[in-house]
């Protein structure tokens, strides 16, 4: 099942190993772009 990122709702794609092209945070997953975009203030937008 796809998750969503919690900030920009875009669907999270995984990897062939089935990870996530992402990141979870306080059991929230978010995007590898928005983990870029917001990167050490990315707790703060949750
Ligand atoms: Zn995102």
């Amino acid at each position: 099942m796809a998750e969503k990122c919690v900030l920009c709702k875009n669907k999270i794609e995984e990897t062939f190993l089935g990870k996530i092209q992402g990141t979870f945070i306080k059991k929230k997953t978010v995007c590898s772009t928005c983990q870029k975009k917001f990167g050490a203030d990315l707790e703060k937008q949750l």
